[in-house]
Order: C-alpha cells, then structure tokens, then sequence
C-alpha cells in the first residue's frame, strides 16, 4: 500500500516544486527534519520525497525508506531517491559525514548508482546477489529486492527469467522470483 492516491494529484505536485539543475526543491510546506510535506485531500500528510518516488516507481514496499543520494531533505528529484532500509539509512549518513550542504554524492553513494538498464542485466544475471552486488558497488539486499520484483518493479524483466509467462504481474508473485532470480 503505498502513499499516493495517483488520481488527478501529478500536477499538482509538480507544481509547487523548484526544479534546480541539481536539486528539485519541493516549495510547499516543509515538516521535521525539513522534508517536505503533501498535504492530501483526504488522510494524513505525507512525506513529499514519498510522494515523488511512488510517483515515479509505484508503491513503496512496507517497511522501506526512501533515501536522499543528495542528501538535501527538500529534494523530490526522482533520480535522487533510492530505497533502502533503517541500516541503510544509518551507514549512509555514516559514509557521508552527516553532509548538509546539499552537496551531489551520486558517485559515492553504492544504492544511487543503479540504471534501468543496469536492472535488466541484474535481472537476467545467473550470478548469485552477493555476486552482482559486488560487481554494482550496491548491497545484497537491494539485489534481492529487485529480483524478487519489490523495487524497480517498472523495469520489464528480461524474458528467459519469467518464461512461465508470469510477466506483467508486477508485485504479485514477489515470493516465488527468488527461485529463478537467483541464488542467495
Ligand atoms: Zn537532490
């Protein structure tokens, strides 16, 4: 279940954002921590570097964040969100120093680093997670979660992966990909 109620709400959105060359400042109302916050027709506020992402990933898989690469709270630019969990989370504000000054660390950042095309290749790859991780500076657990189909769930899998026809079925068979997804 994700944050966003797609219907009619886009424009909107964008409309209150700034869209630096870098950074996409969400202009509206900023909340703790000086994230941004959307406030919706119905149901509580929530966080518009949420929003941004669920609009441009779909829904968030329950109990994952979504992480600034930017490291600038205000920042909804779709290309510097990534997901990740708590420890994520706590080894990246360890690996950037705690950096407020909205300063681009893409390069530095193992999550940041992954392209659509990169997902298809990680998506058809026989190398085990930890394998593949290693190969895209990334972390295991990122790679289980793409091929299990929980984040990057856009990206069409390459077909010899799901020749048991099961394509297009984006969240729905999330249990079962590890089976032909790969080894960890
Ligand atoms: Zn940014």
């Amino acid at each position: 279940m994700g944050v966003v109620n797609l219907r009619g709400v886009s424009g909107r959105f964008w409309s209150k954002v700034n869209r630096t060359p870098t950074c996409w400042i969400w202009t509206g109302a900023l909340g703790g921590g000086g994230y941004g916050r959307v406030r919706q027709r119905r149901g509580p506020a929530v966080y518009a570097h949420r929003f941004s992402f669920e609009l441009h990933n779909g829904a968030i898989p329950p109990g994952l964040l979504v992480l600034h690469r930017c490291d600038n709270p205000p920042c909804v630019r779709p290309e510097h969100l990534f997901l990740g969990t708590g420890r994520d989370n706590m080894r990246d504000m360890v690996g950037k120093g705690r950096n407020r000054q909205g300063r681009l660390l893409g390069a530095e950042n193992p999550a940041a680093k992954l392209t659509e095309r990169d997902v298809v290749v990680i998506l058809g790859s026989p190398k085990s997670n930890v394998e593949v991780a290693r190969l895209y500076g990334t972390t295991a657990s990122l790679v289980g979660l793409i091929r299990s189909r929980r984040v990057w769930g856009h990206v069409k899998a390459p077909r010899a992966i799901w020749r048991d026809g099961r394509k297009g079925r984006r969240n729905a068979d999330q249990g079962k990909a590890g089976r032909e997804g790969g080894k960890a």
